[in-house]
């Protein structure tokens, strides 16, 4: 396997792989020299976070730092939804909302990232 370090834009320096074409390589490279590394953006996510009203999230850091942007994610998913919802489930999606708010496990955010809002929908038969 074939690495390069590169400068993230937060300026924090990440070692990426550069296996691949060209094309690809270089697209890679330069997105992640537009980025931000993932503990700065993490940092970002968990300030935004705060303000939306979610709970402080348990686990370590690296886990905390990918769990944050999952969370915002789904939050979002669950406010689309709420807004096309009919008027007699417009509780349930309420209390969708607050357990997405409150849901304070990091790993468990980074295990469900593609269908927590299924796996919390279940909970409250929505
Ligand atoms: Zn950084």
């Amino acid at each position: 396997m074939a690495w390069r370090i590169i400068t993230h834009r937060c300026g924090h320096r990440e070692r990426i792989n550069v296996d691949g074409t060209y094309v690809v390589v270089e697209q890679r490279v330069r997105r992640a020299e537009e980025s931000l590394c993932a503990s700065c953006a993490g940092n970002i996510s968990r300030r935004d976070n705060m303000l939306a009203g979610f709970c402080t999230l348990l686990g370590s850091k690296d886990q905390c730092d990918r769990a944050e942007p999952i969370r915002m994610r789904v939050l979002n998913q669950v406010e689309v939804l709420a807004s096309h919802a009919r008027i007699e489930d417009r509780d349930a999606f309420r209390e969708l909302r607050r357990q997405v708010l409150c849901r304070d496990d990091a790993a468990w955010w980074i295990e469900h990232r593609n269908d927590a809002v299924t796996i919390l929908a279940q909970d409250i038969e929505l």
